[in-house]
């Protein structure tokens, strides 16, 4: 993988390259100390996608789940992250899902965190949430207006090159004193995002010092 071998304590820090499907999750687990199956399985095939081997996306959930011992995180979840690695029943290596799977995959439930933002999340929802990442109303209305014609993966090829671009012009500033662009900057993305894994291989090579 592109990372080389990550340390369960180095996934924090790259956050920022990952798309919203699974920063959601990130944010969740932060949040709740938790994951139903649906976001274990979407968020944990992501990671091991970015290069977690198994040892350390064990020490990664066990530390992630932090309100349970470690007698029940063993025996409740560990099975399953040994099993998608391929180390427990039929042995299958499973791959990290890509777009279409999860786009066409289970609609996320009440208390449920995996699915796309773009596909799933209620408009307003989805608009709050751009806000927040401090998309101005002209990049938000781009990116809504994929959404509206069910483009999902342009409305994240679009979401990519946006904040890229903001990312891109914070460092531009701290760089040069002050120097940012105004308009609408972006960062050319190589292709249509098809797979979170490879929004997040995009991202981390373009700002790969
Ligand atoms: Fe994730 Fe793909 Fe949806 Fe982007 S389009 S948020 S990468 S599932």
């Amino acid at each position: 993988s592109i990372t080389g071998e990550l340390h369960a304590e180095d996934v924090n820090g790259l956050t920022f390259h990952m798309p919203p499907c699974m920063d959601q999750l990130h944010t969740e687990l932060r949040n709740a100390q938790h994951l139903r199956h649906g976001g274990r399985m979407q968020y944990g095939l992501f990671l091991k996608g970015i290069g977690l081997p198994l040892e350390q996306a064990l020490l990664f959930w066990q530390k992630a789940f932090g309100k349970h011992t470690a007698e029940q995180f063993n025996k409740e979840y560990a099975y399953n992250i040994r099993h998608s690695y391929g180390m427990e029943g039929k042995r299958t290596d499973y791959t990290p899902y890509s777009c279409k799977g999860i786009i066409m995959g289970s609609t996320p439930g009440p208390g449920d965190h995996h699915g796309c933002p773009f596909r799933h999340w209620p408009a307003a929802k989805l608009r709050d949430s751009l806000s927040a990442r401090g998309l101005d109303d002209f990049d938000k209305e781009d990116v809504m207006q994929f959404v509206q014609g069910h483009h999902y993966q342009l409305a994240c090829t679009r979401y990519f090159e946006v904040t890229r671009a903001m990312k891109m012009g914070i460092l531009t500033e701290t760089l040069q004193g002050g120097l940012v662009e105004g308009g609408k900057s972006r960062v050319a993305s190589q292709e249509t995002i098809e797979h979170p894994n490879q929004f997040f291989e995009q991202s981390y090579l373009l700002f790969r010092k």
